[in-house]
């Protein structure tokens, strides 16, 4: 499955952020197939447009989709050298499709920090730099290797190059994620090579209430990581939320000012960042929601609830979601002249309502 890892100095908060992950984690009653891994928190993708369905289906339950959150512990300063960073570290992170930076924006005296301050941007730097080192090693791997290869007519002389350019981005103490736009890298080129800072960044700015309502401190934090995406929550309040009722968590987040849960904002912007999309189907045992690739057509969206419907992909009906809802039924859509058949070059388009037609 694709998975965020998270990542972050230590007594930055990642342990409460990933314990509330794992509270918030969907149940096992309502995921039979799901296994639970003790490092990973699988979280779901909050969509009020299910319960929606649900309502014009009378679907019994309701299945959003998910995001997976992996806790990679273990970065520390100067991680890169001697040792090198552990071995489970580097293999955690580089299963990672993506990698969510937990960074210390509270300032509880109680906390000791590891060097002592607490300033954001200092530990971004801290990270980043480990991990830029590493990328480096890497590469003063990779680059002889590659050029070797170009030499004898058996590599691509175009990755040679990219490999070179994405050398001279991390040589500026940039990760290849902030540069690549500057320097004209293509990153997916880079995808064979394990470099860590190619993956897309989020940034989770453990904050609080002070810095939850200071706007001007999160508008300077944004600049400073984007185009990664910032979050700010506050860690201890979620793990707080949690474990709480839904109505009573409801006011607790009303009482905070806030809109929505950290949680929340982090699924999304997590599945966002992954490239993902969901398509929806509904019915009345459940209305659902299908993880998707951006850019997929309606066979491989089929093939996700079953091989057989990609296989045996005859049309797909679909319905927009603000359609199907104006119109009060999948009949209603259908008389209105909202209801599509589409074909297998169909491209999935966010809140698609979907019925398959396929042979078995
Ligand atoms: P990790 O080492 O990054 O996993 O950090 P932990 O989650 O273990 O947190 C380190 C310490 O900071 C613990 O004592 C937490 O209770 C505390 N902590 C974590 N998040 C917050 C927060 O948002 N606010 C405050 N005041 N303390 C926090």
């Amino acid at each position: 499955a694709l998975t965020i890892g998270i990542a972050g100095l230590p007594n930055v908060g990642k342990s409460t952020l990933f314990n509330a992950l794992t509270r918030a984690q969907v149940l096992a009653a309502n995921y039979p197939f799901a296994t639970i891994e003790p490092n990973v928190g699988v979280v779901p993708l909050p969509d009020a447009r299910l319960g929606k369905l649900a309502e014009v289906f009378g679907s019994e339950r309701i299945l959003p989709a998910t995001v997976s959150f992996v806790d990679i512990a273990g970065i520390v300063r100067g991680a890169s050298e001697g040792e090198g960073l552990g071995n489970k570290f580097l293999a955690n992170i580089r299963e990672a499709e993506a990698i969510c930076q937990v960074t210390r924006a509270f300032a509880d005296p109680d906390v000791v920090h590891v060097d002592g301050k607490v300033s954001p941007k200092d530990d971004i730097e801290t990270i980043n730099t480990e991990l830029i080192l590493a990328d480096l090693q890497t590469l003063e791997k990779t680059i002889p290797r590659l050029e070797k290869e170009v030499k004898i007519k058996k590599g691509d002389p175009a990755l040679l190059t990219a490999a070179q350019d994405a050398q001279k981005v991390l040589e500026e103490g940039t990760t290849l994620f902030s540069g690549a736009a500057k320097a004209k890298l293509d990153l997916e080129q880079l995808a064979g090579l394990q470099l860590m800072t190619a993956k897309p960044f989020i940034y989770v700015f453990n904050t609080d209430d002070a810095g939850l309502a200071d706007e001007g401190f999160q508008d300077e934090l944004r600049a400073l990581v984007a185009p990664a995406q910032a979050i700010f929550l506050d860690a201890k309040f979620e793990s707080e939320l949690v474990e709480l009722e839904p109505d009573e968590a409801a006011e607790m987040l009303a009482d905070s000012g806030q809109a929505e849960p950290g949680l929340d904002q982090l699924a999304r912007v997590g599945f966002e960042t992954l490239g993902l999309q969901t398509y929806l189907t509904a019915g009345p045992k459940e209305a659902r929601a299908w993880t998707i690739h951006k850019g997929w057509t309606a066979p491989q969206a089929a093939g996700v609830i079953h091989t057989d419907f990609e296989r045996g992909f005859i049309k797909a009906e679909v319905v927009s979601f603000d359609d199907l809802v104006e119109a009060g039924s999948v009949a209603a859509a259908r008389s209105a002249g909202k209801a599509r058949i589409e074909g297998k070059d169909y491209v999935m388009q966010d809140g698609d309502v979907v019925e398959f037609r396929f042979n078995v």
